[in-house]
């Protein structure tokens, strides 16, 4: 019975995510998503201001941050190169108004699917702006079609800047995963391991949540045993419960890992951990192009769908 309702959920989420291509359906979710108030769970605001006042909330909380200025998949030269400028700007006002907050980025939003040099050098550009301003870039993973590029853009420019500035993501729904997360931990670099959010096909990842969740747990174990600054980012409390096991079995100290969550998911649990004294970030979305960032947060969870469809017959 379980194994049928996953299958069923799992259905729901890939015919979400193939949604996600269709212009008119993402406008009319996102139109209901901003109507009913659930998008505003999920995404800080559109405006810095906005977003700003979000952080220094979560900060007086005792939750750290990680920005994204929300977009992806451009395909202007313009647009890669606005969105850098942007970034850099972000930078600079993290800095200026002291906010306690790294970045997330995109590489398709840099340019990755125009040229990839464009992209290599809108990401050093913003790296940078953030060895200036003393930050902190994690480059987000996106779908499978770009893994390897931004694993070699990463590596180009973790060579150039250290860990200390730039850190990478790892989705543990890949089949990849396991050998990738084994080269980048052996270079002591800075990962956050997710389950991974994008549909992808069985000859890329695994298709059944069980598996996801195993894998999660292998490639915990081998990020908590490894070099690498550990980034846990889940809200799943299976996962939670066995990172901390883990982390007391290898005796890790608090300066080697941290656990983070997505704005308005479990808050709850985010105060909890904190509260036990574990470390907290929290990445922060903002902008005005959070239509496919929605669509991936409804596709993660049948009841955000419902609510949003409730919303949508009643209006
Ligand atoms: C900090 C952070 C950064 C991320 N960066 C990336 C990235 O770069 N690339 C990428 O592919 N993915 C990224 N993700 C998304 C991730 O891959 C998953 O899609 C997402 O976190 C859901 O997986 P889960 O581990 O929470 O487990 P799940 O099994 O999906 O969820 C466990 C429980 O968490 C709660 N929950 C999960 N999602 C939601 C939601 N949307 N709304 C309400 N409740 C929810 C529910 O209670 C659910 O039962 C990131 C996630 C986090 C937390």
């Amino acid at each position: 019975m379980v194994s049928v309702v996953q299958a069923r959920v799992g259905d729901m989420r890939n015919l979400l995510l193939r949604v996600a291509d269709h212009e008119g359906l993402v406008r009319l979710l996102t139109w209901t998503g901003r109507r009913s108030g659930l998008a505003q769970r999920f995404v800080a605001g559109e405006t810095m201001r906005e977003t700003f006042e979000v952080v220094r909330r979560l900060e007086q909380a005792g939750l750290d941050t990680t920005l994204d200025l929300l977009g992806e998949g451009v395909s202007r030269d313009q647009e890669a190169v606005a969105a850098t400028e942007a970034y850099k700007r972000l930078l600079g006002r993290i800095q200026l108004e002291n906010i306690p907050s790294g970045i997330s980025i995109k590489l398709t939003q840099l340019g990755l699917d125009i040229d990839r040099s464009l992209c290599s050098e809108n990401l050093g550009s913003i790296l940078q702006e953030a060895e200036k301003t003393g930050n902190f870039v994690t480059v987000d993973m996106e779908s499978s079609d770009y893994t390897q590029s931004t694993r070699e853009l990463f590596r180009d420019h973790l060579a150039a800047f250290g860990a200390e500035r730039v850190g990478i993501v790892i989705q543990a729904y890949l089949y990849r995963s396991e050998q990738d997360i084994r080269d980048l931990t052996s270079l002591g670099c800075n990962i956050r391991l997710c389950k991974g959010a994008y549909m992808e096909l069985p000859d890329r990842a695994f298709p059944k949540k069980k598996d996801v969740d195993r894998n999660f747990e292998k490639l915990l174990d081998i990020m908590l045993g490894s070099p690498a600054y550990s980034a846990i980012a889940t809200h799943d409390e299976q996962m939670i419960r066995r990172a901390m096991e883990l982390i007391r079995e290898k005796g890790l100290p608090k300066s080697k890992y941290e656990f983070q969550m997505l704005y308005g998911v479990r808050r709850d649990r985010q105060f909890q951990l904190r509260n036990q004294g574990y470390r907290v970030r929290v990445y922060v979305p903002f902008g005005t192009q959070w239509a496919p960032y929605f669509i991936r947060r409804l596709a993660e969870r049948p009841a955000n769908l419902l609510f949003v469809l409730k919303n949508l017959m009643r209006s």
